[in-house]
């Protein structure tokens, strides 16, 4: 994992790391997508490891997640994803904890 950067910083580093190409179909990148949602990071998730490249029909994909997380951090060889699976997990336990308060 590596350090918490700008936003600018994180598109610049995240395109180059992608050869400013979209990791899933190679088209140039338009989008440094945040693998896992900004809004679930408490400091903003600007993390390269949380970041692909991708163009815009796949960004699209990803955004009403079409395109897994999983499947996306494989086309970008993203493998340093301990503390993010970390969030991921902490996620999913409060979602399915506010989806479940919602059923009773
Ligand atoms: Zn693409």
């Amino acid at each position: 994992m590596k350090t918490l950067m700008t936003r600018d910083d994180f598109r610049q580093s995240v395109f180059e790391r992608d050869s400013h190409r979209c990791v899933i179909c190679g088209e140039p990148s338009k989008d440094a997508h945040h693998i896992l949602e900004r809004r679930l990071f408490p400091d903003g998730g600007y993390y390269i490891d949380n970041g692909a490249s991708l163009c815009e029909k796949r960004h699209l994909l990803a955004e009403s997640t079409q395109l897994s997380c999983d499947e996306i951090r494989q086309a970008a060889k993203i493998t340093e994803i301990n503390k993010i699976k970390r969030y991921e997990k902490a996620f999913y336990i409060f979602y399915y904890i506010v989806v479940f308060a919602n059923i009773l």
